[in-house]
């Protein structure tokens, strides 16, 4: 039994190791289009791996997932966080949980997660071949035909595991294969704004902003980041994750609202205003800064609210304190575009999860091709759910296939 895997990122290198062990006597080839296996895996989380979660602070999987959540549900039954977790500790990587919940190896380093993959992979007789890009998969009579520049492996089973692709369709393996994609476009940005007195503050965070785009649904809140070109911080993550089909089809154009006093309801926002002024009458407006905000910012909004930074507290009333009011809960700047967040960057899109059984990760359409990782339409806010996704699929799929081999070979 001959199975290939494409793609040596986190999804299929997992998927290796897992089929390797329930099924040792079955061959399996590991074929990557790069120079090194689990190269993406090695820079993720700013070079440290932020490869699970607790999962402590996720109310709902959607919330996480804003593609694929039913279908996550579903797998981690199979392969959970924890089965993650264990995993991981059973091959000798400590880990840690940092306090936002995020799981790291205790070594704070990638590296120790793709030395202990590689080295299960080598051990286990797993053949792996780099420089290998897949260009075609072929479904024929007893299997199918995975085609390289140079070479051509007849495989019983595939699993596709190449990871986003948010650049050319064209690129996508799976040429020979008609299975309906979801457009790929990119999430987890930062956004550009047409802003320059907010820019010139740049540094800035703001821990509990609320952001949203006006006439959607989408919003998110959590700490805000202001940067040299617009706004970034993983408040803006997850609206750009939640919101990525959404801006992509308006050419990361439109409104961005910023509610600078986070949840707090606007009465209650009124009446801290009005304490303060009543606390401190005679004070000039830029001496006090409510609301935790930060001196240089609180300035910044007097100015767009159109009040004099000499103003006295006392001042603040009628229209001008409703016009402050207006601007601390509803601070909307024009978004010009988008820029790539530094640290991670995703696809939204692939191969709809409807093509696939949702229990074993086949094609519908193709029994014996199977898909697993960012090459579906999964995916995640930041927080490590990305990686946890292509673990969970490649270990189900990984199952799978090692179940459909068992029955074959009795
Ligand atoms: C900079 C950065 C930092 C990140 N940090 C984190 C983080 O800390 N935590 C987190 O959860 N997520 C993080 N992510 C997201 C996470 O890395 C991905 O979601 C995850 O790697 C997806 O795994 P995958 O196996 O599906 O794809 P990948 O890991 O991308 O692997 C796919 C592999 O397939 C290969 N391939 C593609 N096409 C072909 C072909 N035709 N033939 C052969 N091989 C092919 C690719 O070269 C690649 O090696 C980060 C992403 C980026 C870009």
């Amino acid at each position: 039994m001959h199975i290939v895997i494409v793609g040596a990122g986190a999804a299929g290198c997992f998927a290796a190791i897992a089929l390797k062990r329930e099924c040792p006597w079955a061959e399996v080839t590991l074929l990557e289009r790069g120079i090194r296996p689990l190269a993406k895996v090695a820079i993720t989380g700013g070079g440290r791996c932020n490869l699970t979660n607790s999962f402590k602070q996720v109310k709902s999987l959607e919330q996480v997932y804003p593609r694929g959540h039913r279908l996550m549900k579903r797998l981690f039954h199979r392969f959970s966080h924890k089965d993650v977790y264990e995993w991981f500790q059973n091959e000798g990587v400590k880990l840690v949980t940092q306090p936002d919940e995020c799981v790291f190896p205790r070594s704070q380093q990638a590296m120790e997660i793709v030395h202990t993959l590689t080295e299960r992979i080598n051990r286990l007789g797993v053949k792996l071949y780099t420089r290998c890009r897949v260009q075609a998969i072929e479904p024929c009579e007893s299997g199918f035909i995975v085609r390289t520049a140079d070479n051509s492996y007849k495989a019983d089973k595939v699993l596709v595991a190449t990871g986003g692709w948010p650049k050319a369709a064209s690129e996508s393996p799976i040429t020979g294969i008609s299975l309906q994609t979801n457009l790929p476009v990119p999430s987890l940005f930062s956004l550009a704004l047409d802003a320059s007195t907010l820019t010139e503050r740049m540094g800035l965070v703001v821990e509990d902003a609320v952001v949203t785009l006006p006439g959607t649904k989408f919003q998110a809140k959590g700490p805000l980041l202001i940067t040299h070109w617009g706004v970034s911080g993983p408040a803006i993550l997850r609206l750009s994750s939640y919101a990525a089909r959404h801006l992509a089809e308006k050419g990361y154009k439109g409104t961005l609202s910023i509610r600078w006093t986070g949840e707090l309801p606007h009465d209650q926002v009124k009446e801290m205003l009005e304490e303060t002024a009543a606390t401190h009458k005679q004070k000039q407006l830029s001496g006090i800064h409510p609301f935790g905000l930060q001196a240089r910012l609180w300035t910044h909004l007097l100015q767009r609210t159109g009040l004099h930074e000499s103003l006295r507290w006392s001042d603040l009333q009628g229209k001008a304190l409703h016009k402050l009011i207006n601007t601390l809960t509803n601070d909307c700047y024009n978004i010009t575009g988008k820029n790539r967040f530094k640290d991670e960057f995703v696809t939204c899109g692939g191969i709809a999860l409807d093509e696939l059984d949702s229990s074993t990760l086949e094609a519908k359409r193709y029994p014996g091709l199977y898909f697993a990782g960012e090459v579906t339409d999964t995916d995640a806010v930041t927080g490590g759910f990305n990686l946890q996704a292509a673990w969970t699929m490649g270990y189900v799929a990984a199952q799978s296939i090692a179940e459909k081999l068992k029955q074959a070979k009795q």
